[in-house]
């Protein structure tokens, strides 16, 4: 097998756009392709002040080295999450990769302003990942608006959203089906939101990294253990192995021709929050009321060593 564009020796091999591409090739093709994907969905301008949410995993660090390659202004937003080590050792490879570039990163800390992911499982008895989406969501919303940018934008790739896409159809969950586009506009209170890699394998995204030596955090979240997303994603490869390319399908077909069916009557009408003035479907936002639930936990008396 040789590189499509120059006949060298290619380092991958990419079945579902039947094209293999050297180093040099697949980097710049990187770069096309994640620009495409922009323009095609309309997901931002060179004008736009970009706020990158960032992990420090593959995929999040990828897209913010590749959109500040290209020229937006992207600056990186992290939400230290107070998990262990976990978060500890992604805090110093984000804040690694913004000196690096002397890019402009912004950072809040759950633990210090709340308390950290474990410790609001605890107290609320909420499933980590339900706790933590609430709280993200919160995070990148209030901040992106505090600090005047145009769009969040997520690393969310294409094994993410074909596995959420999965999920979200076997429990036929109208509400996220309705919403699963790669851009949700301004409205409401929220600021838009973009996934710029939805196009994207994450075994792209990890060669990306690679070839450009991005020191990005292997490990996992420890909560993502178990998780039944990793499971549709091993699925989902599964029929990817047998026929190339449906995983591209069934995730762009979606939002090409199932999505704009649902038309306006997706649409929650939202209300605000009325003890942040956040856009909330009840009176008190899930952030605030998990707030509420910490503080009258310490209330009560009653201690704990998280
Ligand atoms: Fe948060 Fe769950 Fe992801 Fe961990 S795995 S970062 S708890 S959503
Ligand atoms: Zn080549
Ligand atoms: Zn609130």
């Amino acid at each position: 097998m040789k590189c499509r564009l120059c006949g060298k020796k290619p380092v991958i091999y990419m079945p579902h756009h039947r094209l293999a591409l050297c180093r040099e090739h697949f980097d710049s093709w990187f770069l096309k392709h994640l620009e495409r994907t922009v323009k095609e969905f309309r997901m931002f301008s060179k004008d736009d002040g970009i706020l990158v949410a960032v992990s420090g995993g593959k995929d999040s660090l990828a897209l913010w080295d590749a959109l500040l390659r290209l020229g937006y202004r992207a600056d990186g937003f992290y939400l230290d999450l107070g998990i262990g080590d976990y978060s500890k050792r992604s805090r110093e490879a984000v804040e690694r990769f913004a000196g690096e570039r002397g890019a402009k990163l912004i950072i809040r800390s759950l633990s210090e302003e709340l308390g950290g992911i474990p410790l609001l499982v605890e107290r609320t008895g909420r499933e980590s990942c339900s706790v933590c989406g609430s709280v993200k969501r919160y995070f990148f919303n209030k901040v992106a608006k505090d600090h005047r940018y145009a769009v969040v934008v997520t690393g969310h790739n294409l094994d993410d959203e074909a596995s959420s896409l999965l999920g979200n159809l076997l429990s036929w969950n109208l509400k996220y089906l309705g919403r699963k586009h790669p851009v949700l506009p301004q409205e409401g209170g929220f600021v838009r939101k973009a996934k710029p890699l939805c196009r994207f394998t994450e075994k792209e995204t990890a060669l990306y990294c690679l070839l450009r030596g991005i020191d990005y955090v292997e490990e996992e979240c420890p909560f993502s253990e178990g998780a039944t997303s990793i499971f549709y994603k091993e699925i989902l490869n599964r029929i990817e192995e047998r026929s190339p390319g449906t995983k591209m399908r069934f995730y762009l077909e979606y939002v090409r021709k199932v999505l704009p069916l649902f038309g306006q009557d997706s649409k929650e009408s939202l209300g605000r929050c009325r003890v942040c003035g956040e856009p909330s479907p009840s009176e008190v936002c899930t952030f605030c009321s998990l707030r509420e639930r910490v503080l009258n936990f310490i209330g009560t008396g009653r201690s704990s060593t998280g």
